[in-house]
C-alpha cells in the first residue's frame, strides 16, 4: 500500500536557510546541498573508523555480527524508507543516519560510560552526540578553504538534537541551533529509525552469539511471537533459522509501518501543515503509536536483561572500562606520551579534553593495541 505522504511544506527544502553552510560554497551543478553531505561523511576518517568499532559484541565472536558500521547502513535504509514514505528530505535523512554514531567511541556504551568517568572527575563530561559535532566541525581535515567538513546547518543541527534536546541554559556552545525549537522530522525520525535497526539486529545477533535462544525471545518478546507464530502455523517444514529470520524481518516492517503511520497520524491531529509547525510544537510528531511503544519497551527491556547485561557482555564492558580509564590515566600523568598533533593541543583545550577526544576516535582494535604497548607504564585497575 503506498503511504500518503505529509503535507510539502513539512519537509527541509533542498534549499533555504538549513541548507547553508558556515563557508559558504557555490552549488553543485547536479547534488544536492545533502547529497554533498551523505558524499562528505562517507568519505570521512571519522565514518571508516565504525567499520571497526563494537555495537554490541567486542570479541569477534562471529564474522555476521554487526558493526558501528554496518548498524549505520541498517540505519540508514530504514531511515530513507521513512522518509519517502512520508514524503520527507531523503538527502538530509540518508545525511543524519549516515553521521548518527559518528561520535560513538570504541567498545560502545561501556566506552562513552568509561570516557564520561574520566571525564567527570575534571568537571567535564562525554556526550557522543557534541563530540560528533566535534568531529564534522574540527578533526576532519580533507578541505583546502575551511576546517572540518562545513555541513549544511541543517545536519549539524540534526547531529546535535536528533536523539535528545539540549537546555540552552546549559549549552550556550549550541546557542546557534535553536536549543528552544524542535528539531525538523528528518531529524526526529533517526533515533526511531536507529531503534527499529538494533532491536531487531540484537536479538539476531545474541542467537549467532549463543547468547540468546529461540524459545526464550518467543516467551520475552510479543512483538516477536506476535509474527512468529503464524509464520511457523504457515510453514510447518521450515527450518527454524528461517523462520527466525523471516519473522525479524515481519518485526521490523511492522515497526518501521507503525511509525510512518504515527507520525501522519499525529502530525494531522496537530493540524500541522509545515515546517515551522514542525519546529514550534510542544512536542516531537514522531514517535511510535501507544501500543507499539509498549511492545518496544517490553522488546528492549528483554534485550537488557538477556543480553546487554548478561554476563558473557558485561565482562567485555568491565574490560573495555578498565582499558580506556587505564590510558585516560597514563596521558594524564604524562601528556608528552601522546601523538605530536594532540599534544599541541593541550595548551587550549585542556588535557582532560584532548585526551578524551583521541581516545573517543580509536577503534577496538586500536586502543587495545595502544594499552598492550602502554601497559608497562599503566598501573593497571584490574
Ligand atoms: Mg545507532
Amino acid at each position: 500500500m503506498a503511504a500518503r505522504a505529509l503535507p510539502a511544506a513539512c519537509a527541509v527544502p533542498e534549499h533555504g536557510p538549513l541548507a547553508q553552510r558556515d563557508f559558504p560554497e557555490p552549488d553543485h551543478p547536479y547534488r544536492t546541498p545533502f547529497q554533498r553531505d551523505c558524499g562528505r561523511i562517507i568519505h570521512s576518517r571519522a565514518f571508516r573508523r565504525l567499520a571497526g568499532k563494537t555495537q554490541v559484541f567486542t570479541e569477534r565472536g562471529s564474522d555476521h555480527f554487526r558493526s558501528r558500521l554496518t548498524h549505520t547502513m541498517e540505519v540508514v535504509q530504514i531511515a530513507r524508507t521513512i522518509a519517502r514514505a512520508l514524503g520527507l528530505n531523503e538527502d538530509l535523512t540518508e545525511a543524519l543516519a549516515l553521521a548518527h554514531d559518528i561520535g560513538h567511541p570504541p567498545f560502545g556504551h561501556a566506552g562513552e560510560r568509561a570516557l564520561d568517568e574520566a571525564l567527570q572527575q575534571y568537571g567535564l563530561r562525554f556526550d557522543h552526540n557534541l563530540h560528533a559535532l566535534r568531529i564534522v566541525e574540527h578533526f576532519e581535515n580533507r578541505h583546502l578553504e575551511f576546517r572540518g567538513l562545513n555541513l549544511t546547518r541543517a545536519v549539524r543541527e540534526g547531529i546535535v538534537k536528533h536523539s535528545r534536546d539540549y537546555k540552552a541554559q546549559d549549552h550556550p556552545e549550541l546557542a546557534q541551533y535553536f536549543l528552544d525549537r524542535k528539531p525538523p522530522l528528518e531529524a526526529q525520525l533517526i533515533d526511531l529509525a536507529d531503534e527499529i535497526a538494533y532491536l531487531t539486529a540484537d536479538l539476531d545477533d545474541g542467537v549467532e552469539a549463543d547468547i540468546l535462544t529461540l524459545q526464550q525471545i518467543r516467551t520475552g518478546v510479543r512483538l516477536f511471537e506476535r509474527h512468529f507464530s503464524p509464520i511457523a502455523q504457515e510453514h510447518k517444514a521450515a527450518p527454524e533459522k528461517a523462520l527466525f529470520q523471516e519473522t525479524l524481518k515481519q518485526m521490523l516492517n511492522a515497526l518501521a509501518d507503525d511509525l510512518v503511520t504515527e507520525i501522519r497520524r499525529r502530525v494531522a491531529e496537530a493540524g500541522i501543515q509545515d515546517l515551522k509547525s514542525i519546529r514550534q510544537a510542544p512536542q516531537r510528531q514522531a514517535a511510535f503509536s501507544t501500543e507499539m511503544e509498549q511492545l518496544r519497551r517490553e522488546a528492549k527491556e528483554f534485550l537488557y536483561q538477556n543480553l546487554y547485561l548478561c554476563p558473557d557482555l558485561q565482562r567485555a564492558h568491565k574490560q573495555a572500562s578498565t582499558v580506556v580509564l587505564d590510558l585516560f590515566g597514563v596521558w594524564m600523568a604524562d601528556p608528552g606520551l601522546l601523538p605530536a598533533g594532540y599534544s599541541t593541543q593541550i595548551e587550549q583545550q585542556g588535557a582532560p579534553r584532548v585526551i578524551a577526544d583521541y581516545l573517543a576516535g580509536m577503534t577496538d582494535h586500536f586502543v587495545l593495541e595502544m594499552h598492550r604497548r602502554l601497559r608497562k607504564a599503566v598501573p593497571s585497575r584490574s
